[in-house]
């Protein structure tokens, strides 16, 4: 696929209803309406998770201040739920780039928006293992980090190799908080030769449930040397157990 080439698709991302070709967002009325309003929900600007106006500053929320976070800043386009949900989840079930494309997207404007975007030199998405990516065919992470240069002016392009998944690893949201941490230990390396000395990263992924996953990573790109990682997501979701990070 070209760089820059968008395959935005004909009918609604979310609910799959015709929508309007002149719309900014391949949304139908009532799903737009409805990612405007996940849009406009608080989140804590060190962490990612829902924050009410009062709850959260620039070194965080109550969350992250009982269990702080390796990673340096957080960007996410809304809560999991609604129509937001729903096109993440049929970009998981109907592998299609331009759903990836979308969600990468609605991604970068939020991106645009943070401070901290002008300092990003490298965009590095969450891999995964190899068995499930030929499964799916593409990895969504890296699909999405591909929109996302254009909000970052100063990243030299998408390392999407920088990071790989030494073993695949059962799905954190069937897994209780105490064994998402042990699932995902030692899960990730960097890639020899992976430059990231110094660098200020961009980890993307699409959702970020109990935030191990996405932890594990910033660990492993902050041991190869990354001065700063930020994290950007599609979505944050609640989980049962706050359990460490
Ligand atoms: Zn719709
Ligand atoms: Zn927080």
């Amino acid at each position: 696929m070209a760089v820059g080439q968008l395959i935005l698709p004909a009918h609604c991302a979310a609910c799959g209803a015709p929508s309007p070709p002149d719309r900014r967002w391949p949304l139908c009325e009532v799903c737009g309406r409805a990612m405007a309003d996940l849009l406009t929900r608080p989140y804590c600007p060190l962490c990612g998770r829902h924050a009410g106006p009062h709850t959260s500053g620039p070194d965080g929320c109550l969350f992250c201040r009982e269990y702080p976070v390796l990673f340096d800043g957080a960007v996410r386009t809304g809560p999991y739920e609604g129509a937001l949900r729903t096109l993440i989840l049929r970009c998981k079930h109907e592998p299609r780039v331009g759903l990836g494309q979308v969600l990468g997207r609605l991604l970068a404007d939020r991106l645009a928006l943070v401070d901290w975007a002008d300092r990003i030199d490298c965009i590095v998405p969450v891999p995964l293992h190899w068995g499930r990516r030929i499964r799916r065919g593409f990895n969504q992470a890296s699909v999405m980090a591909g929109e996302l240069v254009r909000a970052a002016p100063a990243c030299r392009g998408v390392a999407a190799r920088a990071l790989v998944r030494t073993r695949p690893t059962p799905h954190q949201t069937n897994l209780p908080a105490s064994r998402r941490r042990r699932n995902v230990r030692g899960a990730f390396r960097a890639r020899r030769g992976a430059d990231l000395q110094g660098r200020t990263v961009l980890l993307v992924d699409d959702v970020m449930t109990s935030g191990e996953t996405i932890g594990e990573c910033t660990r492993t790109l902050k041991k190869a040397g990354a001065a700063e990682v930020y994290v950007a997501v599609a979505a944050t979701a609640d989980f049962d157990e706050p359990g460490p990070w």
